[in-house]
């Protein structure tokens, strides 16, 4: 029957990816039902998308469902859909080639795996190269998650398999365009023409030596309970009964194994918490159970489910996935109809995951169509509410939990600050701080937190951003207010200086920066009369000193310990984030800080008594010491160290 059979090898990286894959998987063995299951049912979905176009391709085997069947005899394993189907140049290049991104990734994810798992063991033995038989059995979950992720989960028919045989057969097309490919996994692939009866894809394992589990029923039954329940399109197994007498055949039955419903087509009440978090697994191939969940059915003007999950752990290539988002899956009337999670939720809850079922919208929406549609628009009003709303009640009812989907996914939240002005009030109520008060214990405090603690006249809530926890929590701008007790949250990622731009006010307390402006605490109104007085000459001259690298030279309020330290305008940029843009090649508007010095500080009133030559070098040492203090790199670090000696030592 074969017409042109050609043999091939597998690209170098795919027979990499399938050699971890086969060697570095011994707990969990079992996933690659899973994933063949997993792959069958995308084939299901895509056959019934396509089919909304031409119908004929469904018509003459309308019932879409998945099959497994198992030879004890010959030891195969099959699985097989009536799905979408492959042409040959689909299967070559779908398997046995690197032409989806990601494989690559799932590559350099796991060597980087393998690398720490073997730095983990240097102690015990010398480290294996990865990529490797590295005995990776102890802890397999890392490549189970790499699996499912970065779509390389056909290849896990080799964990339990010798040799693997597809056949397949596209939709629509005629019996004698079917293919065969067959390898044993050892580098090289056959691909055949053959002739096949039936659209869809069968996949035929030879199970391994001691993988004779895999052919038992009762196994095979309670693996797709436990990973392919919800699957909408029914699983059957082919089981036999035997016969009762011994001129009796056995009868064979094809059972259906799973519920063959969409789980979130069912109600609330009849669905467990096991069957919520494996359909989460099957959404996302996240084996880490989600944190929350959130299952709404809307009946109404519109008409749509919408089952919305938080992760607990951000995909590894969460950031790679900044371009090409996906996550919340549309459905319309059951059928799948795209990965729509860039037209439903905005970018900053990229993390959510789930599933939306309109009964409203056309079978046939494009992207452009979703864009403008108003019906969208209002689900996707919707499903941020949910989403914030699910956040919420987290952060309010299982704080631990939450803060663990705050180490994930907190920065993320902040972008909603900025991005998101109608929700801002619920975001900002969900933002968590270092402060001055916690900072020991590793705490965090929310704004509302902070505010309850305010002291009686305190207006305002302030921050201070820095580009490290310790530059903020050792900066010189606290000095005075961890003097009067005054709580600062500390803030010291690099998003904060951005959002905080855009932050001004929450619940009618103005949020500001202590390193800007001047900093009012409303108390000893008397004694600022001095400052406001004559300007004592020393500051004059050294602004001479100093000339343009400071906008001016002013007597201190916020130092109690420092001798000086650099303010900002009220409205200008943080010096750590000016640096980083400027270190991007931007060019931005020029603001000068003002150094601030503290008048009782014994280096002042050495400056005092100086002569004109070393004054000029306390001017310079003073000036720098504040630029180190917050973090920066000073303009002339040699001269700065000649200085500090020639000091020193006079
Ligand atoms: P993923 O499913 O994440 O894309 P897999 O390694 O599981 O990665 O599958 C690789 C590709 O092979 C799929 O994207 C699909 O194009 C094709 N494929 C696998 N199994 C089937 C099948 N049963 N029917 C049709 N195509 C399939
Ligand atoms: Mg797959």
């Amino acid at each position: 029957m074969t017409q042109t059979t050609e043999q091939r090898s597998f690209q170098a990286e795919v027979q990499e990816v399938l050699n971890l894959v086969t060697h570095s998987l011994y707990s969990n063995k079992e996933i690659f039902l899973r994933e063949l299951v997993s792959n069958a049912s995308d084939a299901c979905d895509k056959l019934r998308f396509e089919a909304l176009q031409d119908g004929s391709l469904l018509a003459d085997d309308p019932e879409l469902r998945i099959e497994i069947e198992a030879d004890p005899e010959k030891r195969l394993l099959i699985i097989r859909d009536n799905g979408i189907g492959m042409s040959r140049e689909e299967v070559v290049e779908n398997i046995g080639t690197i032409a989806r991104s990601g494989t690559r990734r799932f590559l350099e994810q796991a060597r980087e795996a393998a690398a720490a798992k073997a730095g983990k063991k240097a102690g015990k033995q010398s480290g294996k190269k990865a990529g490797g038989e590295n005995g990776a059995g102890g802890d397999s979950r890392i490549d189970e998650n790499l699996i499912g992720q970065f779509g390389v989960g056909f290849y896990s028919a080799f964990i339990v398999a010798d040799s693997v045989t597809l056949l397949s057969r596209r939709a629509g097309a005629a019996a004698e365009e079917g293919v065969r490919w067959m390898s044993t996994g050892d580098g090289t692939f056959t691909v055949s023409d053959i002739e096949l009866p039936r659209r869809g894809t069968e996949i035929i394992l030879h199970l391994k030596e001691d993988e004779d589990e895999f052919l038992q029923s009762w196994t095979l039954r309670s693996l797709v309970g436990r990973y392919s329940d919800h699957i909408g399109f029914p699983i059957r197994l082919k089981e036999t009964e035997p016969a009762d007498g011994d001129d009796e055949a056995d009868t064979v039955e094809w059972n259906t194994v799973n519920q063959a419903s969409a789980l979130w087509t069912r109600p609330k009440s009849e669905i467990s918490d096991e069957e919520y978090t494996g359909f989460y697994e099957h959404l996302t191939h996240d084996a880490e159970a989600p944190l929350a969940w959130a299952h709404n059915a809307v009946e109404g003007a519109q008409n749509y489910t919408s089952l919305l999950y938080l992760p607990a752990k951000a995909p590894l290539d969460f950031m790679l996935q900044r371009d090409e988002r996906h996550g919340l899956k549309l459905y319309v009337k059951r059928v799948f109809i795209m990965d729509a999670a860039e037209q439903l939720l905005p970018h900053y809850l990229r993390f959510m995951r789930g599933v939306v079922d309109s009964s409203d919208l056309p079978l046939n929406v494009s992207r452009e169509l979703l864009q403008e549609n108003e019906g969208v628009r209002k689900i996707r009003a919707a499903v941020v509410k949910r989403s914030l709303d699910l956040i919420t009640r987290l952060a309010g009812n299982e704080p631990e939990q939450y803060a663990t989907f705050w180490k994930q996914f907190g920065t993320v939240l902040k972008e909603g600050i900025v991005e998101d002005m109608g929700n801002r009030e619920k975001i900002a109520k969900l933002l968590r701080f270092t402060s001055t008060k916690d900072v020991a214990a590793g705490n965090v405090v929310s704004l509302e937190d902070y505010i309850a603690r305010m002291a009686e006249g305190q207006d305002t809530i302030w921050y201070i951003t820095a580009d490290s926890l310790n530059a903020a929590k050792n900066s010189p701008h606290l000095e005075l207010f961890r003097k009067e007790g005054v709580e600062v949250l500390l803030m010291h990622e690099r998003i904060d200086e951005w959002m905080m731009g855009y932050f001004p006010e929450f619940e009618g307390k103005a949020l500001k920066s202590v390193a800007k402006g001047d900093v009012n605490l409303g108390k000893d109104e008397a004694s600022e009369d001095d400052d406001a007085g004559e300007m004592p000459e020393v500051l004059s001259r050294m602004k001479e000193v100093l000339g343009d690298a400071v906008e001016g030279v002013r007597a201190s309020r916020r130092l109690t310990d420092s001798a000086a330290c650099l303010v900002l305008g009220e409205h200008d940029m943080a010096l750590h984030l000016k640096r980083m843009l400027e270190q991007a090649g931007q060019s931005l508007p020029d603001s000068k800080p003002t150094l601030e010095v503290n008048l009782d500080h014994p280096l002042l009133q050495r400056l005092d008594v100086a002569e004109e030559g070393d004054f000029e070098d306390w001017t310079r040492l003073i000036h720098d010491q504040a630029v180190l203090a917050e973090g920066g790199q000073l303009e002339d670090p040699a001269a700065f160290v000649a200085r500090v000696n020639k000091l020193l030592l006079s």
